[in-house]
């Protein structure tokens, strides 16, 4: 197994500045080029440090790499692909960063050359934040990056990927595409569709005007704030092509909430209790896997990262 001499960063914002960091954090020898869509993007990476070289394309950008990272928005990944597909060294792993798995390997495996191993991957970490100056360098530590390689993939290049992962502080599972969107959904994709949908309606009651909003708020409705500043472009992208896992999530999601709502209306406090408590035990779980802290906290400390 080797290490990338040369990682390629085609996007420039959380996500892949967040890899640079991490990578430098590990002390890896490793060039780093990269390219994003506008020239502020480019020249702000380059001043952060987060590439030693940038370049205005993508074709340009990924000249020599043994990896290359796809961390651009969903709806952008088969262009991308295409448009480095003729530059891409043999032997070297295209990855991406995609929330969104199955549509994304559609998207991007017609364009990769035979001579060029293609690994999609999608790291469970993130921030509502966008852009390059939001990268953190601790943003992947002890959280999950889900693999889902084809069956016949090389093992050696998936054995070196996974090991870079885990130098960024990762911890790495494989998954099969549709298990992961599917996963996805609940974990994450479902929850920032219902934050949306909640400040949508707060926004939209007349006698909650926004300035009690913005007064008032307590953690519970401020946590869904944070997670409705996300990038609008990224989850429009996630709705967009995780449709049918996202549906179906969204029809259990319904039917839940008739039978609370039917609770409610009828005093059936026991249901209600019953329910709290189920839910509860999760987050005891979700604290017992080290996936966050027991700590009090009124509406999120300064490391708040959600899991996207
Ligand atoms: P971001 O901060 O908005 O950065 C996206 C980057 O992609 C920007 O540098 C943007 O350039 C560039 N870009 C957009 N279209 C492009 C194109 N056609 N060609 C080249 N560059 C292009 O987004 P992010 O949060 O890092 O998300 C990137 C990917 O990671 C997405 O696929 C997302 O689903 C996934 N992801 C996100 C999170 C999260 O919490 N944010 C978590 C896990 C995975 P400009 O700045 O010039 O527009």
């Amino acid at each position: 197994m080797t290490q990338y001499k040369h990682v390629a960063l085609i996007g420039l914002g959380l996500i892949a500045g967040s890899m640079s960091l991490a990578m430098r954090r590990a002390g890896m020898d490793v060039h780093i080029t990269g390219t994003a869509r506008s020239a502020e993007t480019r020249a702000k990476a380059l001043e952060l440090g987060l590439v030693d070289a940038v370049f205005d394309t993508a074709a340009e950008a990924v000249k020599g790499a043994d990896l290359i990272v796809l961390a651009v928005p969903i709806g952008a990944m088969g262009t991308v692909a295409a448009e480095i597909a003729p530059h891409l060294k043999a032997g070297a792993t295209v990855t991406d960063v995609g929330s969104v798995k199955a549509a994304v390997v559609t998207a991007v495996a017609p364009h990769i050359p035979d001579n060029v191993h293609f690994i999609p991957g999608h790291p469970m970490a993130g921030t509502e934040k966008s852009g390059p100056e939001a990268g953190l360098a601790h943003l992947f530590d002890n959280r999950w990056c889900l693999l889902t390689p084809p069956e016949d993939v090389d093992q050696n290049a998936l054995a070196t990927l996974k090991s870079f992962w885990i130098s960024l502080g990762a911890m790495v599972e494989e998954m099969e595409p549709d298990h992961h969107d599917l996963v996805a959904v609940v974990i994450s994709h479902a929850p920032h569709l219902i934050a949306y949908t909640m400040v949508g309606v707060a926004d939209d009651m007349s006698r909650v005007t926004k300035q009690e909003v913005v007064n008032y708020s307590a953690a519970g409705f401020r946590d869904f704030t944070r997670i409705a500043a996300s990038d609008p472009t990224m989850w429009r992208d996630v709705f967009l092509h995780n449709k049918d896992a996202t549906l179906e999530v969204l029809g259990r999601f319904t039917e839940e909430l008739f039978a609370l709502q039917r609770a409610i209306r009828t005093g059936d406090g026991d249901f209600l209790f019953d329910y709290f408590t189920r839910t509860r035990n999760i987050r005891r779980s979700i604290i017992d896997a080290g996936q966050d802290t027991d700590a009090v906290d009124f509406g999120r400390g300064p490391h708040a990262e959600d899991e996207t």
